[in-house]
């Protein structure tokens, strides 16, 4: 009985907002990518935290497949998909950037919707522009669907529309599993769906950077690699979250939208002992001082 108990309580898992939320790692993230997405306006700032009315939630995915480091927990919007096209009605949400990407790397390449629709249209550009860049096919707003229907008869638009919507009334007991089991928000995440290609430049300028260290140990994508001699960047791996430039006391830190394809950058430093205090530190050009002994104010007794 318990384990019929457990498995309904899972049905109805709400959205919960990990550890891994950006203003929860810290509060000078300037994130807020999940409240500008949420065409409920369902998503608060509350004491620096994001919180999800549930009152006004409902349950779209929108903020899941749109947050940078995939912090939202929950289901992700379902779709119908029907050979290569995604089929969108009427009231259907329409997807987001990350979640067409998702769908070409499954093999999409269509999109119908039951009506026209230019926001639809316009995000598929969007999304193209990018597809273009990596020399990918793009997707198209699809008016009609040509489907390959082998020793069946042919269905009208208006007929497909209706067998699909009985067939998920039929379906819908069999498709009722629990919730926790198609948790999948790792699959939005932009790094992970294109191999080799990076979205965002990232540039750390040495003239202002004091190399705190504060932004290789607060990335939650590991794109810094900070060796004796050498910080490899690991470009490939920036979700564009910010995190580095909002927490970077010095703004020696830039990231910027660029899809590209290069060996990682390295940059090169120095390890030194400071003459002053004789701690080991690392400083772009050879120094003598360490950041913290040359930056201080030295007491002046002659005064
Ligand atoms: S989009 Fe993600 S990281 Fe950004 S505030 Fe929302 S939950 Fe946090
Ligand atoms: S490099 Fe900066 S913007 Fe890119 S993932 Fe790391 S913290 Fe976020």
């Amino acid at each position: 009985m318990s384990l019929v108990t457990n498995w309904l309580e899972s049905l109805s898992y709400d959205l919960e907002i990990s550890a891994a939320c950006l203003k929860k790692i810290s509060p000078a993230s300037s994130c807020t990518v999940c409240l500008d997405e949420c065409p409920e306006h369902a998503v608060f700032i509350d004491g620096g935290k994001i919180f999800i009315d549930k009152e006004l939630c409902t349950s779209c995915g929108t903020c899941i497949t749109t947050c940078p480091v995939q912090a939202i927990k929950g289901q992700s919007p379902s779709r119908k998909v029907i050979q290569k096209y995604i089929l969108l009605q009427e009231e259907s949400i329409l997807p987001t950037i990350p979640e067409l990407f998702y769908y070409h790397k499954k093999g999409i390449r269509s999109i119908h919707k039951s009506s026209k629709d230019d926001v639809l249209v316009k995000l598929v550009q969007t999304a193209n522009e990018s597809l273009k860049a990596m020399e990918l096919e793009p997707l198209r707003v699809a008016d009609e669907l040509i489907l390959e229907i082998e020793d069946q008869p042919k269905l009208t638009r208006r007929d497909l529309f209706n067998k699909l919507r009985i067939d998920s009334k039929k379906n819908l007991l069999s498709s009722v599993t629990p919730v926790k089991w198609r948790f999948n928000e790792d699959n939005f995440k932009i790094s992970n769906l294109f191999d080799g290609w990076a979205f965002f430049v990232v540039r750390i300028h040495e003239e202002s950077c004091t190399l705190c260290g504060g932004c290789f140990n607060i990335c939650p994508s590991k794109v810094f690699e900070p060796n004796d001699r050498v910080l490899t960047i690991h470009e490939e791996n920036c979700s564009g979250c910010n995190l580095c430039m909002d927490i970077c006391q010095s703004s020696a830190v830039q990231i910027s939208k660029d899809i590209h394809q290069q060996p990682a950058p390295m940059k090169y430093w120095h390890q030194s002992i400071c003459s002053i205090c004789g701690s080991s530190f690392h400083s772009w050009t050879a120094k003598d001082t360490c950041h913290i002994c040359s930056t201080v104010e030295k007491p002046n007794f002659f005064l």
